[in-house]
Formats: C-alpha cells, sequence, structure tokens
C-alpha cells in the first residue's frame, strides 16, 4: 500500500533567502491573480473558458515582454504551479456547481500577507537539516524528524512571522489491516463534550477543549485595536501581524489536541467506528453562534486524521449509514424515539436511562460491529 505523508518544518532564513521567498511568493501571486483575471475576462467577453495550456503559453509572452520581463527571474516551474493552482481552484469551482454543495464561491484574488506561498514540483534535495530550493539555495532547516519516502513535492509557505517548508511524500508500507478486530470503539462527536467513546465495557469522555472561545476576548481585543490604525499603515501591519499570530497559536493547539487524542485512540484500539455527518452542510445552516462552534471543535480534521491513521496502521476505520440515527435509538432493547436536540438525557420504556452521548456512541459501536459481522468477520 502507498501512503501520502506530508512533512512540515520550520525554515531558518537569513535575510537575504527571506526576501527570495517573498519575491517568489509575490510571483506566484501575481501570476495566480494575472491569470484569474484573464479567465474571467476572457468568460465575460467571449464566453470562453482559457485552459491550463493556453494560461501557460501566455505565460511564456508575457516573459518576453519587458514590463514584465522579471517573471524570468522566477523559478519557471514555480510559476506554473500557480496557473495549476488557479486550474484545480476552478474544476473545484465548476464541481460544486455541478454537485450542488452549498453556495459554490468563484475563485478569489490572493491578497499579499494571506497564505503567500510557492511549490516545487520536483528538484528539491534534502541532505541533512538542509534543503535545497531551486533558484534560491541551500537553506537550514529545524528538522524535527525523519523523513521517510520519496518527495513528490516541495512548497513554501509562510504562516504568520514564520516560514515552513512543507514535504509531500510517498511512502510504500506493509499491508497490516486487521482481520478479525478485537477492540472496536464507537464514537459520537459532539459540542458539549468533544467525543465519547464506548468500548465493550466503558464509556470515556473527551471534553471539548473550546479552543478559541477561551481566548476570543482577547482576540476581539486585537481586532479592535487593528480596526483603530491607519489602514495599511506601519502600525497597521504590526496590529494585523498580531492577529495573524494569535489565530495561527489557536489553531496549533487545537491541532495539537486532535493529533494526540486520534494518536491515542488508533493505536490503542482495532476497529474505530464513526457516524458520518455532513459537517459543511451543518455549518452552511447552522446560527452564526453555533456556525462558530462547529468550525470550532474541528470534527472534520478529526475524523479525517483517525481515518488516515487507521490506514497507516492497518487498524478498521468504518461510517455508519448516512441517515443512521444514533441518538434515537434505544441501546438497550432498539426502541426508537424522536429525542429533541436540547434534551441531554436518553430514557426509555425499557428501564434505561442514560446521557444522550452515552447512547449515541454504544449505537455506533453497535452498528459497526455488525456491519464487520456481515462481512464474515469473526469476532
Ligand atoms: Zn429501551
Amino acid at each position: 500500500m502507498i501512503i501520502k505523508k506530508t512533512y512540515k518544518f520550520c525554515l531558518l532564513l537569513v535575510d537575504e533567502y527571506l526576501q527570495l521567498c517573498c519575491q517568489f511568493a509575490g510571483a506566484c501571486r501575481w501570476v495566480f491573480n494575472h491569470g484569474l483575471a484573464a479567465r474571467k475576462e476572457a468568460w465575460d467577453n467571449d464566453k470562453k473558458s482559457l485552459s491550463l495550456f493556453d494560461q501557460n503559453k501566455y505565460l511564456t509572452t508575457l516573459k518576453k515582454q519587458e514590463a514584465t520581463g522579471w517573471l524570468q527571474d522566477i523559478h519557471s516551474q514555480v510559476l506554473q504551479q500557480a496557473l495549476h493552482d488557479l486550474d484545480q481552484a476552478y474544476k473545484h469551482f465548476f464541481r460544486r456547481i455541478k454537485r450542488k454543495e452549498g453556495k459554490a464561491g468563484h475563485p478569489r484574488f490572493k491578497c499579499k500577507g494571506e497564505h503567500d506561498s510557492f511549490r516545487y514540483p520536483q528538484g528539491v534535495k534534502v541532505v541533512d537539516n538542509q534543503v535545497y530550493l531551486p533558484c534560491i539555495g541551500w537553506v537550514k532547516f529545524c528538522k524535527t524528524r525523519e523523513i521517510q519516502g520519496q518527495i513528490c513535492q516541495t512548497t513554501v509557505i509562510k504562516k504568520a512571522k514564520r516560514w515552513f517548508v512543507c514535504f509531500s511524500c510517498e511512502q510504500e508500507v506493509p499491508d497490516l489491516v486487521v482481520k478479525n478486530p478485537k477492540k472496536v470503539a464507537g464514537i459520537d462527536v459532539g459540542i458539549e463534550r468533544f467525543a465519547t467513546i464506548a468500548t465493550e465495557d466503558d464509556i470515556e469522555i473527551i471534553q471539548n477543549p473550546k479552543f478559541l472561545r477561551k481566548d476570543l476576548d482577547h482576540l476581539r481585543f486585537l481586532s479592535r485595536q487593528l480596526s483603530k490604525k491607519h489602514l495599511k499603515g506601519k502600525n497597521w501591519k504590526k496590529a494585523k501581524a498580531k492577529v495573524q499570530e494569535f489565530h495561527e497559536k489557536i489553531k496549533n493547539r487545537r491541532t495539537d489536541f486532535l493529533h494526540k487524542l486520534s494518536t491515542q485512540l488508533v493505536k490503542s484500539h482495532d476497529m474505530l467506528v464513526v457516524e458520518s455527518l455532513e459537517i459543511q452542510k451543518m455549518i452552511i445552516n447552522a446560527s452564526k453562534a453555533l456556525a462558530r462552534s462547529l468550525s470550532e471543535v474541528g470534527w472534520g480534521m478529526f475524523l479525517e486524521m483517525l481515518k488516515y491513521k487507521c490506514e497507516y496502521l492497518g487498524k478498521k476505520f468504518l461510517k455508519t449509514a448516512r441517515f443512521f440515527a444514533s441518538s434515537q435509538i434505544c441501546s438497550s432493547c432498539g426502541s426508537k424515539a424522536t429525542m429533541k436536540l436540547d434534551c441531554r438525557r436518553y430514557s426509555c420504556g425499557c428501564g434505561l436511562e442514560v446521557h444522550r452521548d452515552d447512547n449515541a456512541a454504544i449505537n455506533i459501536r453497535a452498528a459497526g460491529i455488525s456491519a464487520l459481522k456481515a462481512c464474515g468477520a469473526a469476532l
């Protein structure tokens, strides 16, 4: 089995390289925005769609023109990648229209200071704690772990104040899938509790850390400071950097929490069963406060982590059927009752009375086990 993994390290840039990185990211943004404008114009005027091939050809002519000759100083494949990104953005846009997934959202122009990045499809070399970036040179990075597998592409990206290098790697690993899982866990995710984990004889509760909620006051303070500054002035830029840094800090704390929890869960069980959630749809339909809570808890990222970590370690990962009503079935006798969203306790005629999430987690686990039995696994 081939697995894909991304390794992210902090770059240690001296001033000269820092400038080059900014220049590369700036050129990519320019090419992306220029390409987007050209696509829009071609569509508005002639109802014509430009292809990636057309745009790459146009890029070559731009390099020969005097006004845009500076593009020649930038590694050519890096610029082509920016057009490739634009092409991908359009493909996703058309897919969303076709599938009617919420608001389709046309690709947008990139702003300076937001997602500054550039990507090499090849030509990058790594020796010890140094990476060779074509047209830039050998750059040191904080090597916190060993890179395994073949590097497919390399992205250099700025997050808040720091620059990072991300190596996307492919690695061949032996297939280890557990045929007859013994330790099965059902996981119910929620807002009040982050997760309720039902195992054979126990129920574990993981509280919601609510990273954003705790820091919201400070974030509001920083945003207020920003709004008082003269737009795009020196102090505005400083305040903006502070806001970005704080967002980054919240994000890092959340990712760290999710990584630790998911790794621990995958390592200590043979099979994980989760509910299938349509998170994007839920966020779109929710009120503003609920939407914030929904995106803050990071279920999507958590389920994604569980899924790929299960794959890496050869564990089973299963999602319940899409309309499986985990919270409405009695986990003791199997009868069904309609539950209101704000009702936190599940009580049934058979005498069962438990927390709503406990009941759901037990049901999710049971659904996973019966799906396994249907496939003929011996438990
Ligand atoms: Zn019952």
